[in-house]
């Protein structure tokens, strides 16, 4: 490839947030460049200074309405993630704190409109950052792409258009929005970089959503990019390099094809159904940590949310969750799914996860917390926590199926007494009138101590359901603490005791014939897929990333066969034999 611009290759390193590989030619895109006077306002002044400021709100809000006309036709899931994100950004326009900050400081402080938009980003920029969350982290950005629309309004400064560029483009910029993002078009742009934006950001995840090749966080990417330079960019491994040699450009053309070629292949699997070759068909469904994970549970064509760790609502702030704002976080997740079935799992607090706002009950819980007062056994001492919560679960179940999984549970006690809870909370809910679902919702336990899984026949005539936890029944079963680096070559899902908990449980649950999951990180692995549906196991409940690979594996096998090689494996006391016999039938088939 010719190159043009600066003087040879130059390699750059940055966050690939979006994968892919892209080759093409530079356009640099100064956005960013907004010139903007601050200033002190006389006491005269403030009121016509106020009213520019509402008059440049009044323009963004019109053109965020605008932009949410135009989201509805992006390609698939990026419809939805920009509705929501101009949703958030028309919130932030409407009396928000991040509105009355500006007018306050234009009264208080006497600064000009432009000056108080920029001092209102700054502080609530610090504010979210001392508080060290990622989430907020990329709320910061939203803050700061609405700020600069208004900037934009206030200097009637135009926005540079992503709208028509030549064929084969890469946008190289200072910072990109979510809304830059959207006006790109992917036959257009192969790719983009810039110098600020983190992965968690609304631009990261509009770029995964359109499938376009991005890297960001790059320092000095445009100190000697000129427009038209050759550029290479692998939205993968965050590398980027301008004006590519003969040889860069040949190593980035072949794991092009590469990636290419095995993205075709599962890509092509999400609206194929996971159904072994002999025709059994397998739920794959995600495992979830925070409701705007969703689009991507659905995106790769989940069939459910086996798994969502409530436990994150809990966590990086100061105060609890109550029932309604838990009922609005599980019903987002019940409309999102659209009729597939979400199992919410109550409070899994203790151990290796902790949160703030619960420290205090937590307290003197002993040397051993793996042992101690965690999960269900904090939620049945402290009763209103799990009353706030099977409330809210037994709310959003009037909107779709429902299921309740108990995390930790080791006897049948603990089974019977949060069932009792949910009925009085049910009881509740139905005086004070609010809708309710025809049924109460499915009760399940976590099979994740061994004592459970060895008592799983007692288990199962109290629950509605089971979900093996393989990461803490490992842990449990071979005494190996699953967060020690140091132990982790122990934690092996191979070894016999851990196969025959699963196998014991996986068989009460038949005899039972009540449903039965697996949700552990085992579940999202191929290599384990042809030895759990062997075992019996028709569920599997994942990160969502991991269910192309584990759906093409699924489809490749033959279950007769799975199942009498379970049986071999299953005769074996011996993890490295086992091992063997495992790879060997998973390079046959
Ligand atoms: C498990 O223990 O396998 C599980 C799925 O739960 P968590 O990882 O949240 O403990
Ligand atoms: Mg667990």
């Amino acid at each position: 490839m010719r190159t043009e611009g600066g003087h040879g290759e130059r390699r750059l390193q940055g966050l690939g947030i979006a994968p892919g590989i892209a080759i093409g030619r530079a356009f640099v895109s100064d956005n960013s460049a907004i010139t903007v006077s601050e200033r002190r306002i006389e006491l005269a002044e403030v009121d016509s200074e106020q009213k520019r400021f509402a008059r440049a709100v009044e323009t963004a809000i019109k053109q965020l309405k605008k932009l949410k006309t135009k989201a509805v036709a992006l390609p698939g899931t990026a419809a939805e993630e920009m509705g929501y994100l101009l949703d958030a950004h028309l919130a932030m326009l409407s009396r928000s704190r991040f509105v009355r900050g500006v007018e306050r400081r234009i009264v208080e402080e006497r600064a000009n409109a432009e000056r108080a938009v920029a001092l209102e980003i700054e502080s609530m920029g610090e504010s979210f950052a001392a508080m060290g969350d990622a989430y907020l982290a990329a709320r910061i950005e939203d803050v700061r792409v609405v700020g600069q629309r208004l900037l934009r309004n206030l200097t009637k400064t135009p926005y540079a258009t992503f709208k028509s560029l030549a064929e084969g483009t890469i946008v190289l910029a200072e910072e990109l929005s979510p809304a830059d993002i959207a006006l790109m078009d992917p036959k257009q742009v192969k790719g983009f970089a810039s110098v600020l934006g983190g992965a968690e950001g609304h631009t990261a995840i509009m770029a995964r959503a359109l499938g376009i090749p991005a890297v960001l966080g790059i320092a000095d990417l445009l100190k000697d990019a000129a427009p038209g330079d050759a550029v290479a960019l692998d939205g993968t491994t965050g590398e980027v390099v301008l004006r590519p040699s003969a040889a860069t450009h040949a190593r980035f053309e072949k794991r092009r094809t590469a990636i290419e070629r095995a993205g075709r292949g599962l890509a092509r699997l999400k609206r194929l159904p996971a159904e072994t070759r002999d025709g059994v068909e397998i739920l794959l469904e995600a495992n979830l940590e925070l409701p705007r994970e969703i689009s991507q549970a659905l995106s790769v064509g989940a069939q459910g949310l086996g798994l969502v760790r409530t436990e994150f609502l809990y966590m990086n702030r100061d105060d609890l969750p109550d029932e309604d704002e838990q009922y609005a976080s599980y019903l987002e997740l019940v409309r999102g799914m659209d009729g597939k079935p979400v199992t919410l799992r109550t409070l899994d607090i203790g151990g290796d996860k902790l949160a703030a706002p619960l420290a205090e009950l937590m307290e003197g819980e002993g040397n051993n917390p793996a042992l101690g007062l965690r999960a269900i056994r904090l939620s049945l001492k402290e009763r209103s926590l799990l009353d706030a919560q099977l409330a809210a679960m037994v709310r959003a179940a009037a909107h779709g199926p429902v299921r309740i999984l108990l995390p930790m549970i080791s006897s049948v006690g603990e089974v019977r007494a949060a069932r009792e809870q949910l009925a009085h909370v049910a009881r509740r809910l139905k005086r004070r009138g609010v809708r309710m679902p025809d049924e109460l919702p499915p009760l399940g336990v976590m099979i994740e101590i061994p004592g459970a899984a060895l008592a799983a026949d007692a288990l199962a005539a109290v629950a509605d359901f089971f979900a093996i936890g393989t990461n803490d029944l490992i842990q449990y079963a071979l005494a190996v603490d699953r967060g020690d680096e140091r132990v982790a070559y122990l934690h092996n899902p191979l070894h016999p005791a851990v196969l025959r908990l699963i196998q014991f449980a996986v068989e009460a649950a038949l005899r039972a014939q009540i449903p039965i999951s697996l949700c552990g990180e085992m579940a999202g692995d191929p290599r384990y897929t042809a030895l759990l549906l062997g075992l019996g196991i028709r569920d599997l409940s994942m990160a969502p990333a991991n269910v192309p690979r584990v759906k093409q594996r699924v489809r490749a096998m033959d279950l007769a066969a799975a199942t009498q090689r379970a049986r071999a494996i299953m005769d074996q006391l011996d993890d490295a034999r086992i091992a063997s016999l495992l790879d060997d039938f998973n390079e046959l088939a």
